[in-house]
């Protein structure tokens, strides 16, 4: 039996073709081309997951479930996206318009959830028993996987990590609120310390490696800075990773988790970012006599999306635990 997982972003549909353990074993990918109509949009999802299809060497009757990835909440009782932003989706009948095309069953979580999902099935968390994955992208993301099920809450609202206060009165966030945990910890958050950085000392390493541009600043050009030991981008890095540590700190705090997994663009600064964050989050800890679960990278890279669509598929299908 094979599993299609479909993982929708603002700007790209990769849909792909797994066998029962999560590994891919094709894919197509197609642009959003967000501003269309939900229908076409999903015609296109189909199309794109029926190509996969017929390119992994498998038929519509060896295809156990469809799994969608979505950056927003959705629910799996009639299988309706509730809310995503970036494609300007409000209460759609997404497994109804799908199964037009797929007469299969279909379940949808937040993408950052299924990210979680994949490390705890293919990837580093794999075997742990419960995990959270964080995600540092352009906001902040997580994803909370107990005895090998996502949770989703109560009325799918949960893992939203990135709209948790962390500072009151803090920098305005788009959700409406102050100080929310992701204009801290994104990579959005990275490059905006950086500019400030670099506008107050223009002499950094920083601007140099942005070619004198300030716009040109990335969160890798930060971390870069940092690595070679340019003081204003060590103290940009430094301030990022104890945002961070406190992020992982309020994780431990309330979740204890086995494992946390660190994903998205930034956990490509890879063991120097890790390291950092290690270091910091012993001193903030409530029982220092106590460890705390294993901080990890994200392994499987932009192939999570996929995965964790098709492994909700195959959790949701059968009830089966992973
Ligand atoms: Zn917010």
């Amino acid at each position: 039996m094979v599993f299609i997982g479909i993982d929708v972003g603002g700007t790209k549909i990769a849909c792909g073709v797994t066998d029962e353990e999560g590994v891919i074993l094709s894919r197509v990918s197609t642009g959003t081309l967000a501003h269309r109509p939900f229908a076409a949009v999903v015609r296109d999802m189909a199309d794109a997951a029926l190509e996969a299809l017929a390119q992994s060497g498998h038929e519509i009757a060896d295809v156990g479930a469809v799994g969608v990835g979505i950056p927003g909440v959705a629910e799996n009782v009639n299988g309706t996206v509730i809310f995503c932003t970036n494609l300007g989706w409000e209460n759609v009948p997404l497994r109804r318009e799908l199964n037009r095309y797929i007469d299969k069953p279909v379940f949808i979580d937040n993408d950052a959830t299924l990210a979680g999902l994949a490390e705890s099935v293919a990837g580093v968390s794999r075997g742990a028993a419960s995990s959270v994955f964080i995600t540092l992208g352009t906001g902040v993301g997580g994803g909370i996987i107990l005895n090998g099920r996502p949770w989703a809450g109560a009325q799918g609202a949960a893992s939203e990590l990135g709209h948790m206060t962390l500072c009151i009165d803090g920098v305005p966030c788009s959700c409406g609120k102050k100080g929310c945990l992701e204009r801290y910890c994104s990579a959005t958050a990275l490059i905006r310390m950086g500019r400030e950085a670099a506008a107050e000392h223009p002499d950094s390493l920083i601007l140099t490696m942005a070619g004198g541009e300030p716009d040109n600043i990335n969160g890798k050009i930060v971390v870069d800075a940092a690595r070679q030991g340019d003081p204003a981008a060590l103290s940009v890095f430094d301030r990022y990773t104890t945002y961070l540590a406190l992020a992982v700190n309020n994780v431990v705090t309330f979740l204890d988790p086995e494992v946390i997994v660190l994903g998205g663009g930034v956990s490509q600064a890879g063991a120097f970012l890790a390291d950092a964050v290690r270091e910091k989050v012993p001193g903030l800890l409530l029982f220092k006599a106590l460890s705390f679960g294993r901080l990890e990278l994200a392994v499987l890279g932009n192939e999570a999306g996929i995965i964790g669509a098709a492994m909700l598929g195959r959790l949701m299908r059968g009830g089966e635990t992973l």
